[in-house]
């Protein structure tokens, strides 16, 4: 059904993979990239978001991050529903876009990105290349999907299953930017 990739084979993946594909089914779990996002910045904020303890989105930062994502390569990208699942832009090369402010978090925009190659690989069996998109750096990254990070998306999408899933937030934790984070107020206190 896919391209050339081999997969987990995993009981709990092969279930959302079934439900993907048949959208009128829905999933135990529906899995945005944002959520994907979050995972890798914070389990405990995918945790609140998950349980719509969400953040003012009207924020600086945050207004920002969005301008950035709604002005830049605009007349080169076309956005996407996809099965009313996830949104991904197209550029005209072909290429799966995502456009950010700082490649300050390396880690948690190149999973959101490979997740929207997996989801195109695995449900749909589209393979596209990927580019992360920093325009206020001027640099951009190619992403490609491998066997090795297909299996790290699959991963990523059963801790997201078990994170959600769960009564109570993760265990707190200290990390860098908790100062920056709109749950500070939440976690500490
Ligand atoms: S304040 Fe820190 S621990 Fe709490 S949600 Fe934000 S990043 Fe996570």
């Amino acid at each position: 059904m896919t391209g050339t990739l081999s997969y987990s084979g995993d009981e709990i993946i092969d279930q959302l993979v079934r439900d993907e594909r048949e959208p009128h089914r829905e999933p135990v779990v529906r899995i945005t990239g944002l959520m994907v996002q979050y995972y890798h910045v914070c389990k405990r904020e995918l945790w609140f978001m998950s349980k719509g303890i969400d953040i003012d989105r009207g924020t600086p930062n945050i207004r920002r991050g969005t301008h950035v994502d709604e002005t830049s390569y605009r007349d080169k990208r076309s956005s996407f529903q996809v099965n009313g699942r996830i949104a991904i832009d197209i550029v005209d090369s072909g290429e799966v876009m995502e456009v950010k402010v700082s490649s300050s978090l390396e880690e948690p925009p190149r999973m959101q990105l490979l997740y929207y190659l997996w989801y195109l690989d695995r449900i749909l069996d589209i393979q596209r290349e990927g580019v992360l998109a920093y325009p206020e750096e001027r640099s951009r990254e190619q992403i490609s999907l491998s066997e090795s990070n297909a299996i790290e998306i699959e991963e990523t999408l059963r801790g997201i299953i078990d994170t959600v899933s769960a009564d109570t937030p993760p265990e707190l934790e200290k990390k860098p930017y908790c100062d920056s984070c709109l749950y500070q107020d939440i976690c500490w206190l």
